[in-house]
């Protein structure tokens, strides 16, 4: 897997992602903390600046370049706390980045003014200048650009406020200039580093919450897919119904509950009469319409309690927990009316559509649910050699008696 620094690749110069979108996500994600930090940190730039009128005051005393300068330092009091003010309410890091830009030149032009207005304390201003050099990169974080132009005018500027105001010599000039070079180098770098290990930690991030999202895509399509598994291998693919060995697992545990609370437990197999008739005639699609068409019926008709499968072909078996033998025989005759009224006399003429019934169950004893099926299917046998088209209940029953 290539690692994100390969993938975000880092412009070199700004620290900034090369991919636009990418540094707009990134600037969105970390709007919030640049804005506090930014306008932090411009507020107590522009107080220090401000308290700089004590030094005014000592170097030159009360003169027409005090009042200048003191006007001078308001100017730039007010003007930066009110863009700091700005900025944290609406500094839009990716939209508005002039507004992060102009308190820097502000403060740039405020220092470079002290030159003229103050020409005799230039050692002091070049530790100043120096200062607010280091300043200006370190605690204005993430716009790189942005403090490493207001830092070339401040330097650029400075140096020639010095050269022409100042009246200093060419090696004066050019230690400050080195000076100036060394602080700049420095920051920038110091800079630098801190914008691209920010943002290489923001990737790293953003891999990560990408792979916990597709991670945990892939686990719901999983239980998706475990889900549909589950239901194919449950269902009867035609009627929709519980397929044979579901059917089993759910009527055991019926079973089962019904011993244990001693309650009545019957089961009915459903047996379509001449259905190979109905393929033969009408064709083996009619006869899947039939076989869904019957156990519609019997989802219908049944409680939701009770558990319907298909046992095989045209055969159907029901488990009715809590249902006496007697109640069971109802509900299967009532079936058998629902089936002999269902309405495909239209696409089968001449053909009654009948089911023969057996039934077992009662209360159930230590009878297991193969003995119940065996006794339903015996009793489904006699109604076919009866004539079809009926109901009957096995003889030998659960421990019910003549209930
Ligand atoms: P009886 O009244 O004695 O029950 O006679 P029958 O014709 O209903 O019973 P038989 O066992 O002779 O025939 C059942 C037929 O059901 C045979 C088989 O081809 C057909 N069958 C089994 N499964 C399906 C199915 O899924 N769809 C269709 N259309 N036919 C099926
Ligand atoms: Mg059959
Ligand atoms: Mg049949």
């Amino acid at each position: 897997m290539s690692s994100p620094t390969r993938r975000y690749l880092l412009h070199q110069l700004t620290g900034q992602f090369r991919e636009t979108t990418k540094e707009a996500i990134y600037r969105r994600e970390v709007a919030h903390r640049v804005r506090l930090e930014s306008g932090l940190a411009i507020s107590v730039a522009a107080l220090v600046f401000g308290m700089f009128a004590i030094s005014d005051y000592h170097y030159i005393g009360v003169s027409t370049e005090l009042y200048l300068l003191l006007a001078m330092r308001m100017v730039v009091v007010v003007s930066c706390l009110v863009l700091a003010f700005l900025i944290v309410r609406a500094g839009d890091y990716n939209r508005r980045i002039w507004l992060h830009a102009l308190p820097l030149w502000i403060l740039a032009s405020g220092i470079i003014l002290i030159v003229p207005l103050r020409p005799d304390s230039l050692p002091t201003q070049v530790t100043a200048l120096l200062v607010a050099i280091m300043a200006f990169y370190l605690l204005i974080p993430n716009l790189l650009p942005v403090v490493a132009i207001a830092n070339l005018y401040l330097s650029v500027g400075f140096l020639t406020a010095a050269v022409t105001m100042a009246d200093i010599s060419a090696v004066v000039t050019l230690r400050i200039l080195l000076l100036v070079v060394m602080a700049n180098v420095v920051g920038f770098f110091a800079l630098l580093r801190l914008e691209k290990l920010q943002r290489k930690q923001f990737a790293l991030l953003e891999d990560e919450r990408v792979r916990n999202r597709q991670l945990s895509e892939e686990i719901t399509h999983r239980k998706s897919l475990e889900a549909q598994l589950r239901w194919v291998a449950e269902r009867d693919a035609l009627t929709g119904l519980d397929s044979r060995r579901h059917f089993m697992t759910r009527a055991q545990g019926l079973l089962h509950r019904s011993r244990h609370k001693k309650t009545p437990f019957s089961l009915f197999m459903i047996d379509v009469d001449h259905f190979k008739a109905i393929n033969d005639t009408w064709g083996h699609s009619q006869g899947d319409r039939v076989l869904t068409a019957i156990a519609e019926t019997c989802k219908r008709s049944l409680r939701p309690q009770d558990v319907i499968g298909r046992f095989g072909g045209e055969e159907f078996i029901v488990a009715l927990p809590e249902t006496h033998l007697q109640d069971a025989q109802i509900v299967a005759e009532r079936l058998q009316s629902k089936v002999a009224e269902l309405e495909m006399m239209e696409d089968m003429p001449n053909h009654r559509l009948t089911v023969t019934i057996g039934i077992a169950g009662g209360l159930v004893g230590e009878v297991d649910l193969d003995d119940l099926i065996q006794q339903a299917d015996r009793a489904l046998y006699a109604g076919k050699h009866g004539g079809r088209n009926r109901v009957v209940l096995s003889p030998k029953v659960g421990n019910e008696g003549c209930n």
